[in-house]
C-alpha cells in the first residue's frame, strides 16, 4: 500500500519555510486553485507563498524529494487553465513577490521579481517617464505574463512578452537556480534559454525574477473610434495601413455584438457595426499628422470617425471600455462562463478566417462576440455559456476546433497569445506534429519526474 506523500512534505515545508508561508486553509485553497476559464480544477495540498528565489528553490527540492506536483501561480487572470490544481498538487503562489529589483533609466530595462503586477511597475517608472506597454489590458504579474507569452493591444507597436524580455532568474524542477540571457540589448551567445522559458507556462521552470525592456512614455497620444460597413473593409484599412508609413500604436477590431454589449455595460456610444479603435503616439505634431493620414486613408474603406480624443483622460477613458469587453461580454447572460477562442493568422487571411467563423457559428445558437487585436492578425470569439448548459459547451468547443483547424490551414496558429494549459493540447500538438518529439525531449531534460504544472502544455 502505497503512503500519501502530504503530511510530510507539508511539513518539511513549514520547518523550511514557515509556518505563514505554507496554508492549508480550505477557503485559500480554493481560490488559489483557478484560473478565469472555464477549465475544471481541484484544491491542491496546500498553497506555497514564497518571498525570494531562494525560498522558491527550497520548496521545489523539497516538493522533488517527495515526487509532489507544483503548480506556479502569478495573478490567476490565465484563460486556459494553466494555474489550475489537482489535489495532488502545491500550489506556488508567487504573488507576495513583488519588489522591483533595478529600474535602469538610461539602458531601458526594468529588474523586477516575478510576482510584480503590470500596474505596479507602470507606476513606479511614471517618475522616469518610461513605461512597460507590453502584456494584457487586465493587470497580471510580469512572471505569469513571461510564463504565457502574453500580449495586448500594444503588440502591434511594441511586440509580446517574447520581444520585451531579455533574461531571467528561473528554479528548475530539483530546485537548482539559473539565470538566462544578460542586460545587453542583444546577445549572440549561447543556447537563448530565456525565450525557452517565456511561454513554457510552468512546466519547464519558475520564474522567479525577470528583467524586462522599457519604453519612453510618449509625448502626445491621438486615439479614435471607426465605424466601418463591413469586416472585410476593416481589415483591409488596417492591411494598407499596416502598409503605408504610419506607426500605429494600437488598432483594435470590435464586431457588431461586441459594440453592443460594451454599450450596455458601459455606455460606449459607438454605432452597433464593425469597429475599429485605433491610436498613433509621439511628438504632438507627429500624431495630428499620422492621424490625418489614417483619416484620408479610412475614407477609401467607407470608415467613417465616430470618436477622437487627444486628453490623457479622454484616451483612457476610451481604452479602459476597450479592455472592458470580457466582462462586457459575459454581463449578456447573468453567470454565463466565457469560452474565449485565440487563433492568429496571417493578417491578409483574417477577414476569410473571421467571416468563415461567422458562418459557422450561424449554424448554433450561441452568443460569441468578436473582439480582434486585428494589426497582429489575433481574434478572439468569447462564447457565452449558460450556466448549467452541457450542450452550448459541446457545441462551443467543436466550433473552436473548427475555427483553430481553420486557423492552422491557414497557416496560422492555435494561440496567439492565452497559451495551451489544459484547453489547447490537441491544437497544441496538430500545430507542432514534426516538433513535438524535440518538445518532449526538452521537457524530460529538465524536469524528469513530470512534476512541474503536469498535464499543461504537453499534456
Ligand atoms: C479580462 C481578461 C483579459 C485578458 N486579456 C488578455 C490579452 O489581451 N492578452 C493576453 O495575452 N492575455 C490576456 N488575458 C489572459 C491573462 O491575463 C494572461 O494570460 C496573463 O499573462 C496571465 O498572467 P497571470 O499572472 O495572471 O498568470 P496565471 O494565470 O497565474 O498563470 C498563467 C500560466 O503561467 C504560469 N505561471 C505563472 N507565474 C509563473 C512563474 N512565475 N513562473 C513560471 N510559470 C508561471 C502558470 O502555471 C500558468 O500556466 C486576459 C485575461 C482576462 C481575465
Amino acid at each position: 500500500m502505497s503512503v500519501s506523500p502530504a503530511p510530510a512534505v507539508l511539513k518539511e515545508l513549514t520547518t523550511a519555510l514557515g509556518a505563514g508561508r505554507v496554508s492549508a486553509d480550505p477557503g485559500l485553497l480554493e481560490a488559489k486553485a483557478h484560473d478565469r476559464s472555464y477549465h475544471s480544477w481541484q484544491p491542491p495540498l496546500a498553497v506555497v507563498q514564497p518571498r525570494s528565489t531562494q525560498e522558491v528553490a527550497e520548496t521545489m527540492r523539497i516538493c522533488h524529494e517527495h515526487k509532489v506536483p507544483v503548480v506556479p501561480r502569478g495573478s490567476g487572470t490565465g484563460l486556459e487553465g494553466g494555474a489550475n490544481t489537482s489535489a495532488d498538487s502545491i500550489c506556488l503562489d508567487l504573488s507576495a513577490m513583488t519588489q522591483i529589483l533595478h529600474i535602469a533609466a538610461d539602458d531601458l530595462y526594468a529588474t523586477v521579481e516575478a510576482g510584480v503586477m503590470k500596474s505596479q511597475l507602470n507606476a513606479a517608472l511614471a517618475a522616469h517617464r518610461l513605461q512597460f506597454p507590453a502584456g494584457p489590458g487586465v493587470d497580471a504579474s510580469v512572471g505569469g505574463m513571461a510564463a504565457t507569452s502574453a500580449s495586448g493591444t500594444m503588440a502591434v507597436r511594441y511586440g509580446t512578452l517574447k520581444e520585451n524580455v531579455l533574461a531571467l532568474t528561473v528554479v528548475l524542477a530539483d530546485g537548482s537556480v539559473i539565470r538566462t540571457g544578460s542586460t545587453a540589448k542583444k546577445s549572440s551567445s549561447g543556447y537563448d534559454l530565456t525565450h525557452l522559458f517565456v511561454g513554457s507556462e510552468g512546466t519547464l521552470g519558475v520564474i522567479t525574477e525577470a528583467t524586462v525592456t522599457l519604453h519612453p512614455v510618449p509625448e502626445a497620444n491621438k486615439s479614435g473610434v471607426w465605424s466601418l460597413p463591413s469586416l472585410q473593409n476593416a481589415v483591409e484599412l488596417v492591411v494598407a495601413a499596416l502598409r503605408s508609413s504610419l506607426r500605429l500604436t494600437r488598432v483594435e477590431l470590435l464586431d457588431d455584438l461586441t459594440v453592443d454589449a460594451l454599450r450596455k455595460y458601459n455606455g460606449y456610444t459607438a454605432p452597433v457595426t464593425e469597429t475599429l479603435m485605433v491610436e498613433f503616439s509621439g511628438s504632438a505634431a507627429e500624431v495630428e499628422a499620422q492621424y490625418a493620414q489614417f483619416a484620408e486613408l479610412a475614407a477609401h474603406y467607407d470608415a467613417a470617425e465616430h470618436l477622437q480624443a487627444t486628453e490623457p483622460d479622454e484616451c483612457q477613458q476610451l481604452w479602459q471600455a476597450r479592455h472592458d469587453v470580457l466582462p462586457a461580454t459575459v454581463a449578456l447572460i447573468p453567470g454565463a462562463a466565457p469560452l474565449a477562442t485565440d487563433v492568429c493568422v496571417p493578417i491578409s487571411k483574417l477577414p476569410e478566417c473571421i467571416l468563415q467563423t461567422k458562418a459557422d457559428l450561424e449554424s448554433v445558437d450561441l452568443l460569441a462576440p468578436i473582439v480582434g487585436h486585428v494589426g497582429d492578425g489575433n481574434f478572439h470569439l468569447a462564447m457565452l455559456l449558460p450556466p448549467g448548459d452541457d450542450a452550448a459547451a459541446t457545441k462551443a468547443k467543436e466550433i473552436n476546433a473548427r475555427l483553430v483547424d481553420r486557423a492552422l490551414a491557414m497557416g496560422g496558429t492555435c494561440t496567439g497569445e492565452h497559451g495551451v494549459g489544459i484547453g489547447k493540447i490537441g491544437p497544441m500538438r496538430t500545430e507542432h506534429a514534426t516538433a513535438l518529439e524535440a518538445m518532449r525531449a526538452v521537457k524530460a531534460a529538465l524536469d524528469p519526474a513530470g512534476l512541474l504544472n503536469p498535464g499543461k502544455v504537453l499534456g
